[in-house]
C-alpha cells in the first residue's frame, strides 16, 4: 500500500467569482491579483448593486378571467 502521508490537507477551493477559475491561496477567493482588483473595481463602480427590476405596470384587468 502506498503511503498517503504526502497528502496535503485540502482547503475547500472556491472558483474565482470573476472568471470561475480555481482560486489560489495567495489571492483567495480569487484566482489572481488581477481578478481581485477587478472585483474591487466592481464594488467601487457599483456593479454589485442590486439591479433594478423594472416592472412595467402589470395590469390584471388585461388578463381575461376565465
Ligand atoms: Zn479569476
Amino acid at each position: 500500500m502506498a503511503g498517503t502521508t504526502s497528502q496535503k490537507p485540502q482547503r475547500r477551493m472556491r472558483p474565482c467569482p470573476i472568471c470561475s477559475k480555481l482560486s489560489t491561496p495567495d489571492d483567495y477567493p480569487f484566482c489572481s491579483d488581477r481578478c481581485a482588483k477587478i472585483d474591487m473595481n466592481r464594488w467601487f463602480t457599483g456593479s454589485y448593486s442590486i439591479p433594478v427590476v423594472e416592472t412595467d405596470d402589470i395590469d390584471d384587468s388585461n388578463i381575461p378571467d376565465e
